[in-house]
């Protein structure tokens, strides 16, 4: 029996195209034959989860208090863990009543804040390139996404002379993210205000991903959307404990900022929902507790892989810019040739998997994201099959 009757919703065709597919065909094929695939694709952190998260949470689930629904709203003690850490990190007060909210990773408050606050033909300013949730959730709400372009002239900051006076009085939301997921860029402190000064302006909801707020080098510290003074009356601020604590698989983030948008954002997830299980909360706390030399052993191990590929890959002829954080080189392609086709390429040619621009938006055409999830070793063996390839930035073989 075919279901040629049951067409899917529209929202699901509103989609764009997904870039990943034919890759993940080939990834597969190629392992099907043997191929030993170097996969830095993925923005997956490799490595366990840190010991003392693992043991509080193998405690927390023989505690039978925690095996029942949890609150809508995550349990009162994890929430007041965020707000004491954003104070702590930031120096930004929160009520952990009103103004937190646990998410079962952000990626998926990302999407659902997307449905809470956009009615189809809203218009919502995404930048291109960016992390797929920031236009995929808009994308099935129905709104009307205008782009706007990140250049690497920039340094992949925004431009606000690259949004127009109509798209600014028009948008009603405006979804960024720094530091940024591809491009590794980090943005001042000074862009920030000038942020909030365009959201006050216009009237615009600010969605601020500080997904790799800990992953920063070299003493750099990012900077949170709430730090600026005003901004917590037209913003959220999400966050992750995926990169930072290895926890990809637990499913645990949060948001923080205006009360009213997080409300919003709970009651559409109170339909949806119960939020994450109470004993993985408890976990989360203690990830959040960790005394700081765990997190400098996490930024070291980014940066040696950081300095170590750039320099492997100075060696075949790429130029690497060093990102103040994030776990991502952003490599351009050899000149004239497209991102599916050099991530194909590479593919094909030596096994190694890297992100083609594209899967990002049309502004990460010409790019490829390398993400830092491997040991030295295995860069470097990365690199190696490149030289052997003959694949170098200035010269590579015309054929896939
Ligand atoms: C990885 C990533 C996320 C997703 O995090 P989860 O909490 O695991 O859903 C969100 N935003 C950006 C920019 C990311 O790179």
């Amino acid at each position: 029996m075919t279901l040629d009757w049951l067409k899917p919703a529209r929202r699901l065709g509103s989609l764009p195209p997904y870039v990943f597919a034919r890759l993940d065909e080939l990834k597969a094929n190629a392992r099907a034959e043997g191929v030993d695939l170097i996969d830095l694709g993925m923005g997956n952190p490799g490595g366990p989860t840190p010991a003392p998260v693992v043991e509080a949470a193998i405690s927390a689930i023989g505690d039978e208090s925690n095996h029942g629904y949890p609150p809508f709203e995550g349990t009162a003690s994890f929430r007041t863990t965020i707000t004491n850490w954003y104070h702590r990190r930031y120096g930004v007060t929160l009520d952990p009543e009103s103004e937190a909210l646990p998410l079962m990773g952000s990626k998926e408050g990302l999407g659902h804040i997307a449905m809470a606050y956009i009615d189809p033909g809203d218009v919502v300013l995404v930048p291109t390139p960016s992390y797929p949730a920031h236009f995929r959730g808009p994308a099935i709400a129905g709104a009307d996404i205008r782009t706007i372009p990140l250049k690497a002239k920039n340094n992949w900051i925004i431009d606000f002379n690259d949004i127009s006076a109509a798209d600014a009085n028009a948008a009603k939301v405006l979804y960024f993210n720094y530091p940024n997921n591809p491009t590794g860029a980090v943005a001042p402190r000074s862009f920030f205000e000038e942020m909030v000064a365009f959201a006050h302006r216009h009237q615009i909801l600010l969605i601020h991903d500080l997904c790799y707020a800990e992953l920063a080098f070299e003493g750099y510290q990012p900077t949170s959307l709430l730090e600026i003074p005003g901004a917590k009356d037209i913003s959220v601020e999400f966050h992750t404990l995926s990169k930072t604590y290895n926890m990809a698989g637990w499913r645990v983030g949060f948001v923080v900022g205006n009360r009213h948008v997080i409300q919003g954002l709970r009651t559409l997830k109170t339909n949806l929902d119960y939020g994450i299980f109470s004993a993985l909360q408890t976990a989360a706390e203690t990830a959040l507790n960790l005394p700081d030399h765990y997190l400098e052993e996490v930024q070291q191990r980014y940066l040696e892989r950081r300095d170590f590929l750039a320099k492997e890959l100075g060696t075949v002829g790429w130029n690497v810019v060093k990102p103040k954080a994030t776990m991502y080189l952003w490599i351009p392609c050899p000149p004239g040739m497209g991102a599916s086709d050099f991530a194909l390429l590479l593919l094909q040619k030596t096994g190694v998997v890297v992100t083609p621009g594209t899967a990002f938006g049309e502004g990460g055409e010409g790019y490829v994201r390398i993400s830092l999830i491997a040991k030295c070793d295995r860069l470097k063996e990365a690199v190696d099959r490149l030289r052997q390839a003959n694949i170098r930035y200035s010269r590579v073989p015309t054929s896939v």
